[in-house]
C-alpha cells in the first residue's frame, strides 16, 4: 500500500484539479511580473485561475472529498 501520496489528497481527481489551479496561478504570477501581458492576456489567465477554483469547489461539492 502506498499511503504517503494519498495522505495529502486522497482523491486523484481532486489532486489533478488542484494542480491545474496552481499551474494557472503560477503562470499568471510569473507573466504579470514580467509585465509582458496585454490586458486581454491578463484577463484570460485570471479567468483560468477562477475557473480552476470553481472546478475544485464543484468537484468537492459533488464528490464530497475535502482536502484536510
Ligand atoms: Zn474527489
Amino acid at each position: 500500500m502506498c499511503s504517503t501520496s494519498t495522505q495529502l489528497v486522497h482523491c486523484s481527481e481532486h489532486a489533478r484539479l488542484e494542480e491545474e489551479y496552481l499551474e494557472a496561478r503560477d503562470r499568471l504570477r510569473n507573466l504579470s511580473r514580467l509585465r509582458a501581458l496585454s490586458r486581454a492576456d491578463e484577463r484570460r489567465l485570471a479567468d483560468a485561475v477562477a475557473m480552476a477554483i470553481a472546478r475544485i469547489k464543484e468537484h468537492t461539492a459533488a464528490h464530497g472529498c475535502e482536502r484536510k
